[in-house]
């Protein structure tokens, strides 16, 4: 198993269609090894045919349960996955990617959403997906139509200043916990 190189934006390999996969042979396996390999090390919970500068409908994602962070992941690798239902019903969430690593949107996606897909054998097989997991099948489909998280949303953060807004407001509540200035804080003179 060999790990890949993740394209990142602004790269043109991110922005094309890719194509069905037709041969089920030993060079896609290779590509499905490889590619649930270099998911778990970068780490993220999905990568697409395109992510790895490989035009093909395939992606991997493993993810377990948002409510529960005891439950044991599930692997899914999916060849030619397609959304056949969707939810009206849409929620907003903060996503990221990983060929946009410095960026996060709120993204507006179905609750729940069926996926129709192969398996990297060529059985066909069905997916019901809600909440987190339905998420990532949106995004990670999206990329195999070459359409990122930042083509959905134009409320789009930086990762940076998130963290540092993050940081502020935990010292804040420090502060208020503590109360501030405290005794251990006078000047030696
Ligand atoms: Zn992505």
């Amino acid at each position: 198993m060999a790990i890949l190189e993740i394209v990142k934006e602004p790269h043109k390999v991110l922005h094309r269609k890719a194509r069905p996969v037709s041969d089920f042979g030993p060079e896609l396996q290779q590509l499905i090894d490889d590619m649930v390999g270099t998911m778990r090390e970068a780490p993220g919970v999905g990568l697409a045919g395109p992510q790895v500068n490989q035009l093909l409908r395939v992606i991997v994602v493993e993810f377990g349960d948002e409510e529960d962070d005891e439950a044991p992941l599930k692997l899914f690798t999916l060849v030619n996955p397609e959304i056949s239902k969707m939810s009206k019903e849409t929620v907003m969430g903060i996503e990221g990617c990983l060929s946009i690593p410095e960026l996060v949107g709120d993204v507006s996606r179905a609750v729940s959403v069926t996926v129709k897909a192969q398996t990297r054998h060529g059985q066909v097989t069905k997916i019901k997906a809600s909440g987190w997991l339905a998420r990532i099948f949106q995004h990670e489909i999206d990329h195999l139509n070459g359409v990122l998280f930042t083509d959905r949303t134009d409320v789009i953060y930086r990762v940076e200043d998130l963290i540092a807004a993050e940081e502020a407001a935990q010292a804040e509540e420090e502060e208020l916990i503590s109360g501030a200035p405290t005794e251990t804080s006078t000047s030696l003179d």
